[in-house]
Parts: structure tokens; sequence; C-alpha cells
């Protein structure tokens, strides 16, 4: 089933950044015949860039190898629910469909906050669905995030 197997790939992505201590929330660009165009997980602190979110470094990553500034006809795989800033990176991009797992109430810019997409200056919305898988990515980031209390940094 490609649907599952697409999100697994971005939570494989995400556990991944959480053994690097990055916030663990992973992304993957699919092209509309299924084949996978890029695989990313958060880089903030590695690359010391506060927009290195997952969703903006697949999106990159995606276009540039495709030499391409749109991703017209694919679909976005993301564990979290984007915040505002790679929300207008999705409408910028074009994405055709975004999955994503867990509800983000704190930095969300989809069902929460600025709820980029249902904005009336919004002029490109993507199908959106959320809840992929959810369980296993938020348990992602409850275990990173008590990790990180438990040992004080
Ligand atoms: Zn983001």
């Amino acid at each position: 089933m490609v649907f599952r197997s697409n999100m697994s790939l971005a939570l494989e992505q995400a556990r991944e950044a959480a053994a690097r201590g990055e916030v663990p929330v992973g992304a993957v660009v699919v092209a509309a015949d299924g084949t996978v165009v890029s695989m990313a997980g958060n880089r903030t602190r590695e690359l010391n860039d506060p927009t290195a979110h997952a969703e903006l470094l697949a999106i990159r990553d995606a276009c540039a190898l495709l030499g391409v500034e749109r991703l017209t006809d694919h679909d976005l795989y993301v564990t979290l629910e984007p915040c505002p800033m790679c929300a207008g990176a999705i409408v910028n991009a074009r994405i055709r469909r975004l999955y994503y797992g867990a509800q983000d109430s704190k930095s969300g810019g989809v069902a929460h906050g600025a709820r980029v997409f249902s904005h009336p200056q919004c002029h490109h919305v993507p199908e959106v669905y959320d809840g992929v898988s959810a369980s296993e990515a938020e348990q992602l980031l409850v275990d990173f995030f008590a990790a990180k209390r438990g040992t004080g940094s």
C-alpha cells in the first residue's frame, strides 16, 4: 500500500532526525507515479538554520533534483502538521496533496494558528489528509521531548 509506505519513510526520517538530536519530523516528496523523489528530516541544529524543517528540505531537494521551481502533481508526506512557513512553501511549490500525521496545536499552520490554506490570500490549496500514522508520529515527539527533559538539556 503506497499510502502507508510513504508515511513509513517519513517516520523513518523523523527517527533519524531524533538520533541527530533534532526534533523528530520527517517528510517525503512523491511524484504522481508513486516515485519517491526526496526525503528529509529536520536539520535546524545541524545547519544552524531555523528554516531547515523537514518539509522545506524535502521540497528544495526535489526541486533541485528535477530542475523545477514547482512540484505540480507531487505529494508531500510529513509526520507533523506543517508550520505556517512550511505551509507557505507547500503553496508556492504547488504541492498536489498533503498527507500529515500528528496535529500540532502549538506550532501548526494548517488546522491551527494561521490556517494558511484557509486564508483568502492563499492562491493554491492542496488536498489535505491528516491523521496518517498520527499516533506513531506523536509518540516519536513525546519520547524525544521526554528524553530531552530527562537529560536537562
Ligand atoms: Zn515548518
